[in-house]
């Protein structure tokens, strides 16, 4: 009955959602939800406060279906003591029209650093009695169930890191363009584009972002598979292959978005931090990414933790493998000799990387979460790596053949080359901040910061 009453009007975008989870003491942590759901004839009456929602209120559309974590009576303590509900903003009647205003109401809205287009509000459930709410599935699954959602979301977020930086990088290019600085021995000027820097934090943009947008369509496309294999251990292979990326198109995309917004604004120099010309929004809109969803330290201690060290790095290497035959593709041709040795490098540290985890996260707690930021970058770069490897073979290959558009297909190897040239590198770079372990990070008393 839930579903044939929300669903349609949900999928058909007539009506909106929320995911009500935060509350004032339970942000990473939400074992600690303190939202609370009793029982009342075929419903429950659900009481306490959500903070940080997203699009919580609005007059946009006719209803807003809530889906609220909230804790039964006798659930346990934990994260295994919370069910979901449904809570929409106004009771259906007998026809399933939106009808009584149910006891949820937004009581402030946040003052925010970015992202002023969507309303970020505080959200009070049961003020007069308590908000009729619709349990979802089974008692005390309601974490469980949200995850589905926020699996989900998560790769959205990382698509969000595309899309923001690649809208940076557009302004920057044509500011980049159409800017006049440098002068000429005939007293003639030209514009910024040509100074090497400009096009050194252009090419950054641009090979980075060809780099995160194919990742992230390589993520969706393995759920997309999950959902079309022909048997369990094929389903379960394309599975594995979803959970161990998630992370990664989350964390990594994101974060490298916070560098590519700064260089968006960089371009523009000081009509940069101006706000006529939009790169400031960028920057400003970006900086959300690696909060919501789950913060960047949460991402990576999946990645490491649940991913990575859970089924002892099996899921990982199979998938440096699957990249190390990219890089045996590359060393095949001639072409890409500069490629192929560049991943080869990088590879070689990430095996590394993963062989000194395993070997060093049960001999101390802190190990994991001191090196896991910079253990889920080092498999961004990587992965960027295989992406880009990926293209540059088949724009090689188009070429070869003498089919496509040679100009794109040229631009598409040089972007690579960049790719190889200036970034795959920090995957060495992190190798050594990895094997640093835990010493210096845990070390200083907490009086002495
Ligand atoms: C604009 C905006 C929109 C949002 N939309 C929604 C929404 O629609 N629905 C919703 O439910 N929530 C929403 N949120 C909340 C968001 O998901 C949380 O802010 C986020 O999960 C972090 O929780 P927190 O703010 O309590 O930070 P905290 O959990 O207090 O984290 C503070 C710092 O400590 C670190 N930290 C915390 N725990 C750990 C750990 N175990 N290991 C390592 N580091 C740790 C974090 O990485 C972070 O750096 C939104 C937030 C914002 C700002």
């Amino acid at each position: 009955a839930l579903k044939q009453n929300y669903l349609p009007k949900l999928v058909s975008g007539e009506w909106t959602g929320t995911m009500n989870l935060t509350e004032p003491d339970a942000g990473s942590d939400l074992a600690a939800i303190k939202a609370r759901a009793t029982p009342e004839g075929d419903h429950y009456r659900i009481t306490g406060q959500k903070i940080f929602i997203t699009w919580g209120d609005h007059q946009m559309t006719e209803n807003i279906v809530h889906l609220v974590l909230a804790r039964l009576p006798d659930a346990p303590a934990g994260v295994k003591g919370i069910s979901l509900f449904i809570v929409p903003k106004f009771l259906l009647d007998e026809q399933g029209n939106p009808a009584q205003l149910n006891d949820v109401s937004c009581v402030s809205l946040e003052h925010k650093l970015g992202i002023h287009g969507s309303p970020t509000c505080v959200m009070s459930f049961g003020d007069n009695g308590g908000a009729v709410g619709y349990i979802v599935g089974e008692p005390h699954q309601g974490l469980s169930y949200m995850f589905t959602m926020m699996n989900h979301a998560r790769q959205s977020v990382g698509l969000q890191g595309v899309a923001i930086s690649e809208r940076s990088y557009q302004l920057a290019v044509q500011y980049a363009k159409d800017r006049l600085q440098g002068t000429r021995k005939d007293g003639s000027r030209f514009p910024i584009i040509e100074f090497p820097d400009v096009r050194r934090m252009l090419m950054q943009m641009k090979a980075s972002i060809e780099a995160m947008r194919g990742l992230a369509y390589v993520a969706a496309a393995e759920t997309d598979r999950v959902h079309s294999a022909t048997d369990t251990s094929q389903a379960k292979h394309h599975q594995d292959r979803v959970d161990l990326l998630t992370p990664i198109v989350k964390g990594w995309i994101t974060e490298v978005a916070q560098e590519l917004t700064y260089l968006g604004v960089q371009v523009h120099g000081g009509m940069g931090f101006i706000e006529e010309t939009g790169a400031a929004q960028h920057y400003r809109d970006a900086r959300i990414l690696t909060i919501y969803e789950g913060t960047t330290g949460i991402q990576a201690l999946d990645l490491v933790g649940r991913k990575t060290l859970m089924n002892k790095g099996t899921v990982l290497s199979a998938l440096l493998d699957e990249i190390a035959q990219v890089q045996q593709e590359l060393a095949a041709s001639s072409a890409l000799q500069n490629e192929s040795r560049a991943l080869d490098t990088a590879l070689t540290a990430a095996h590394e990387a993963l062989q000194w985890l395993l070997d060093n996260a049960e001999k101390d707690a802190s190990v994991a979460g001191s090196i896991s930021v910079n253990f889920m970058m080092m498999m961004g770069y990587v992965c960027g790596g295989w992406v880009m490897g990926q293209s540059a073979l088949k724009a090689q290959a188009l070429l070869n053949a003498g089919q496509g558009d040679s100009a794109f297909l040229h631009s598409k190897l040089i972007t690579s080359a960049f790719y190889c040239d200036h970034l795959l590198p920090r995957a060495t770079g992190l190798l050594a901040v990895i094997k640093a372990g835990s010493q210096s990070v845990m070390s200083l008393p907490n009086d002495q910061f």
